[in-house]
């Protein structure tokens, strides 16, 4: 089954297809051509996830999921949250929206955070929502290469690494997105 993924994020593309099973086969925005930017104007990671699918349903008459995803940080009343792609302002870069956040938790020493992701499936007609959440904290520093995003300055609670010093493997197990694709994978599965 062919089933698009609301993104042209590569790193989240095949993040996910690790954990799909083999039948299912995920496509990119690009890859059904779909070059338009999808505007993100809602106020919740729920509302944008609908936003995106709803967009390549309707127009593109496919299945599809999309995600949204924001750290929640504590100490700042949760943001950057929605708005954590684009923290540091436009264009949204990683490394500005990490030195923002290290920045704006100088001197505090709450550093609880967590990441939500919100996804939402349309699948033959129904719609479907998920969450996926991963308690941690913000580093004082950054920690480790890979991954992306805020991925070197959280580290996810239980565990004594950031997430850029897992393995892919590694972090879909705890991440937010992993759980929340989870749940995702868990709801595929039952299709005959
Ligand atoms: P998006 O909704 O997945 O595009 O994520 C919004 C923002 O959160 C982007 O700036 C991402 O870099 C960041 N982000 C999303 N997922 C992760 C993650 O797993 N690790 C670190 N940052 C993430």
């Amino acid at each position: 089954m062919k089933l698009v993924f609301a993104t042209n994020n590569l790193n989240k593309l095949a993040e996910v297809q690790k954990m799909l099973p083999d039948s299912i086969e995920l496509l990119s925005l690009k890859d059904i051509n779909c070059l338009e930017d999808i505007a993100e104007t809602a106020s919740t990671l729920e509302g944008n996830a609908q936003i995106k699918a709803n967009h390549i349903t309707n127009n593109y008459n496919y299945n599809c999921f999309a995600d949204d995803t924001g750290l929640e940080v504590d100490a700042l009343n949760g943001e950057p949250g929605v708005y954590s792609a684009r923290y540091a302002g436009e264009p949204a870069n990683a490394e500005n929206n990490m030195q923002k956040l290290l920045h704006s938790l100088e001197n505090e020493a709450n550093r609880q955070a967590h990441f939500r992701t919100s996804i939402c499936l349309n699948l033959n007609g129904e719609q479907h929502l998920f969450d996926g959440v991963c308690k941690g904290e913000i580093l004082e520093s950054k920690q480790g290469e890979k991954g992306f995003g805020y991925d070197p300055v959280f580290k996810p609670e239980g565990h004594e690494i950031s997430f850029a010093e897992m393995s892919a493997e590694e972090k879909n197990k705890i991440s937010h997105r992993g759980l929340a694709i989870q749940k995702l994978v868990d709801l595929l599965s039952t299709l005959a």
